[in-house]
């Protein structure tokens, strides 16, 4: 599923928009299912990562982008870049640092925590 930034149509996202988001911090438009914010800690989210150094998905340049947690350290990483990216270690790294995003810790608006909000670090390369 495609994760959607912290836009949408033409503005920012707004609370009113986010309130419409299911669950897993998507929502249907006709341009089809995508996800803007964390999924909720719900007994329905099986998969889905929440608070977590979970796996979400590749962003268009490549890069992973992981939970609020950095499976390095077990917490939140505190050296993010402007992108909410930094290299180390993670589950998937078989010990090799790397360059990966996280979901930044913080509230967008109300409750609502986005998926990714910031400028890739790499070039786009049409993963979509
Ligand atoms: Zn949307
Ligand atoms: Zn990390």
């Amino acid at each position: 599923m495609p994760i959607f930034n912290d836009e949408e149509g033409m503005g920012a996202l707004t609370a009113q928009v986010a309130s419409g988001f299911d669950y897993a911090g998507g929502h249907s438009r006709p341009t089809g299912y995508h996800y803007h914010v964390e999924s909720s800690n719900v007994t329905e989210n099986t998969v889905l990562s929440h608070d977590d150094d979970a796996l979400n998905s590749i962003l268009e340049d490549g890069f992973l982008l992981y939970g609020r947690k950095c499976n390095s350290t077990g917490a939140y990483p505190t050296d993010l870049d402007a992108s909410g990216g930094h290299k180390s270690t993670t589950q998937h790294s078989d010990g090799c640092s790397f360059y990966h995003y996280h979901i930044i810790n913080e509230y967008y608006t109300g409750t609502y925590i986005v998926l990714f909000g910031v400028d890739l670090q790499g070039v786009p390369n049409g993963i979509l």
